[in-house]
């Protein structure tokens, strides 16, 4: 089987700017396509994956055969040039890229994903509201106000759910968000994060689980600081308190929270997570499917984390590929934890963009049991946006 050409899809949701999932279709000439997503559907940085798919299209992809991923991983690592630092633009095209093969296998040798990855292991995979400070409901909506945060997760228990993520900080009283979080919380701060947080606590009980989540925006003083609350709190994890540029900061905050500490979603491989793992800093890995490499490097990760007792959550903020290939992960790995649905996931102009629209019910995931990943591309809706055919070689 050889690769014939390539549909590259920048999303666009009129819907819901910015948003941007970047697909590809990958063809064969058995006429076997895959699909696959880049996981940079949010923030900045989308138009320059789905460039960078091209790229390694017209470079290495084009007459290839399809089931040789651990080759063409180790090309795309070495050949890139730039593959041997790391970084989320040339590991969100390898991942949409290794995702879309490994699609394709499975449909040509007729069983689901998982199955290539070992098979089941988690036949219900318990699944988590994620980031209720935009709301649990058809629209976004910023909440400010302790009560509406409780109500927030009050709606997804009503779904469902045990388990609820929410980053309490992102937005100010007035409705404006502060991106350095770096310094010491004031007293009426860490009041007005602590009584949402609180809030959540006292309406849904002792018994459903949060998620304290910060986004990589803390410093090391200020996230021991709000660990006070977060301990208070009883969460279930401490997701990302301070970034990835020193790992010695990891170490910092988790020597000084007692709450199990969550992140990765921005560590690319498996000797991204090394420092991590070495000093027991991150208890919990969040690797994404389409940035740390795809399904190829994945399951290596989430091995490696095996060895040091880290649990897995798949992070997943993008289009329906994601969540369907971070199932299949999820499926087949031992140290799985729990699944991320993020409250962008089950929205109508995310749900639109594939045939299939994988959604928990109760609270579960249960993976698709089709050939391949169970999910294609709705052309209706995607062929709207910016796409291009990769056909030849330069
Ligand atoms: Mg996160």
């Amino acid at each position: 089987m050889k690769v014939t050409h390539v549909e590259i899809f920048d999303i666009e949701c009129p819907d819901r700017p910015p948003w941007n999932p970047v697909f590809i279709r990958i063809h064969t000439d058995e006429g076997i396509t895959g699909v696959g997503e880049a996981g940079l559907a949010y923030d900045w940085g989308h138009s320059a994956a789905a460039a960078m798919i091209k790229e390694i299209t017209e470079a290495v992809l084009i007459g290839f055969d399809p089931f040789n991923t651990e080759l063409l991983w180790s090309k795309m690592l070495r050949e890139s040039f730039w593959g041997l630092g790391g970084g989320p633009v040339l590991y969100s095209a390898m991942s949409a890229i290794d995702t879309a093969l490994w699609d394709i296998k499975g449909k040509a040798l007729g069983v689901p994903v998982y199955q290539l990855l070992g098979g089941k292991v988690n036949g219900k995979l318990r699944t988590y509201a994620s980031q209720l400070q935009f709301d649990w409901d058809v629209e976004i909506k910023k909440l400010f106000r302790p009560e509406e945060y409780a109500e927030a997760a009050l709606k997804a228990v009503a779904e469902g759910y045990d388990a609820v993520k929410v980053d309490p900080i992102v937005y100010n009283l007035d409705g404006t968000s502060s991106f350095d979080r770096t310094k010491l919380f004031t007293k009426p701060q860490m009041r007005l994060f602590g009584d949402r947080l609180r809030a959540i606590r006292d309406a849904v009980g002792e018994d459903v689980d949060i998620i304290f989540e910060s986004h990589s925006l803390m410093g090391a003083a200020s996230a021991i600081q709000m660990g006070s609350i977060v301990e208070e709190v009883g969460c279930m994890m401490y997701e990302e308190p301070v970034n990835y540029l020193n790992s010695k900061v990891h170490k910092k905050v988790s020597d000084n929270v007692n709450v199990p500490i969550a992140g990765g979603e921005r560590l690319y491989h498996r000797w991204d997570v090394r420092p991590y793992f070495e000093d027991q800093s991150i208890d919990v890995l969040q690797p994404d499917v389409g940035l740390c490499g795809g399904f190829t490097e994945a399951k290596k990760v989430c091995d490696y984390a095996d060895v040091y007792d880290i649990r897995i959550q798949a992070h997943v903020c993008g289009g329906p590929v994601a969540t369907a290939a971070s199932l299949h992960l999820e499926t087949a790995i031992p140290n799985f934890l729990i699944h991320e649905h993020h409250t962008y996931a089950t929205k109508a102009w995310n749900r639109e963009l594939c045939l299939q629209d994988p959604q928990p019910v109760n609270g579960f995931f249960e993976v698709s049991e089709v050939p391949g990943l169970g999910i294609e591309l709705n052309d209706e809706i995607v062929k709207r946006s910016p796409n291009v055919t990769v056909k030849s070689l330069k």
